[in-house]
């Protein structure tokens, strides 16, 4: 949500996240140099010295602060340990971590009420506007927040807490695949995204590969433009399809998709174009926009294993590589049943997972099912 601000109260936010940030680094520095990662030990050797040099942090602002660089430290050291590089935590600006104890939000004003410096323990109180998108989070519980200055403005970054749906059980499964034709395709008969999707995302890869063989500084930065329009892209398509292939299966049903991690291997046989646009989409993205808006109406998202997805008859089984006649259509060589290829993939991505679900059942391999968290960022 974006905060309403005076001149006045973006100079006590900004000097607040200041403080914030260098609470951080003084404990980065102190844990990078005598390598402690352990929150409690941290928390003993710097909480007096931040407090003195931070004094306009209430006692938990400073303690979020340590948490967050003994987090920064942990995956340090971790990538140390594991033989990879790795620097001292450190931090331009580190957004201030409200909880309960340093916030509050009012949703009837749309107020929040923030722990900020210089204000002897009175909460400075701002209006907010939430995005259209998130107004659906209006009244829910809040969880922590993140303070973010962003282009010289204010947001806070709230994480809710969404109330558990009422668990519809469903036996519906939806196969979904996506497609060498069309971006995605359920196992209902429907086609979703356009041809012309593909051809934008083409564009991008032509203007690209003339910028990179120019290699000139100018052309580099078009680059760096480029990339960030094609990402938003791919995050608006991602958001688009989505949205219809959970509105499209019924309450807590199950949308069976394939496991992206694969996806490679499964391209290997097609070389050039096509290998080239599912290599630059974002699957990963994808799915986790499905899980988190299926999650509200009780649909669960599973990942199967995509290998021979795309040569299998879903009628009769019959798997070979020469049932693809072409990209778009599928033909069987065993008992002839035609139909669009990708219809017939989502077919056997459905049946993939039933197949998985009636051996867990008999106490078999679990079924490779995805995390889902019961929280939502605003
Ligand atoms: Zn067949």
């Amino acid at each position: 949500m974006c905060l309403r601000t005076t001149a006045d109260q973006r100079r006590v936010l900004a000097e607040t996240s200041s403080q914030f940030t260098h609470a951080f680094n003084m404990v980065a520095c102190y844990g990078w140099q005598s390598h402690e990662k352990n929150g409690v030990r941290l928390h003993h050797a710097t909480y007096y010295q931040a407090k003195a040099q931070a004094s306009g942090l209430v006692s938990d602002l400073i303690i979020q602060a340590r948490v967050k660089a003994t987090e920064a430290l942990a995956s340090a050291f971790t990538r140390l340990k594991n033989g990879r590089k790795a620097n001292q935590p450190r931090s331009k600006f580190c957004p201030p971590r409200y909880n309960v104890k340093t916030y509050s939000i009012d949703w009837d004003s749309e107020t929040a009420a923030l722990s900020v410096v210089g204000s002897k323990g009175k909460r400075l109180r701002l209006r907010f506007t939430l995005p259209t998108y998130a107004a659906k989070y209006h009244g829910c519980e809040v969880d922590t927040a993140d303070l973010i200055c962003k282009k010289g403005k204010w947001y806070l970054h709230i994480v809710v807490t969404v109330p558990e749906p009422e668990v519809i059980s469903s036996s519906e499964i939806v196969g979904v695949d996506l497609g060498i034709c069309h971006p995605a395709v359920t196992s209902k008969r429907k086609f979703y995204g356009t041809a012309h999707w593909k051809e934008v995302d083409r564009r991008y890869f032509r203007i690209k590969r003339k910028l990179q063989s120019k290699g000139t500084k100018s052309a580099k930065r078009h680059l760096r433009k480029l990339a960030s329009k094609q990402m938003r892209f791919h995050r608006d398509c991602d958001h688009v399809l989505s949205r219809r292939i959970v509105d499209s299966a019924a309450a807590g049903a199950t949308i069976a998709i394939e496991n992206l991690t694969e996806i490679r291997s499964r391209v290997r046989q097609r070389k050039g174009e096509q290998s080239r646009r599912l290599h630059s989409w974002t699957f990963r993205q994808l799915r986790g926009f499905l899980t988190y808006k299926g999650e509200e109406r009780g649909i669960k998202v599973v990942a199967i294993d995509p290998r021979h997805t795309s040569q299998t008859c879903s009628r009769c089984g019959f798997q070979s590589r020469h049932n693809r006649k072409s990209q778009s259509l599928f033909v069987c060589r065993s008992c002839g049943y035609t139909l669009n290829a990708d219809l017939n993939a989502s077919y056997n991505i459905r049946d993939k997972h039933l197949a998985s679900f009636s051996i867990a059942l008999a106490g078999g391999l679990p079924s490779n099912s995805l995390s889902s968290q019961g929280s939502q960022e605003l």
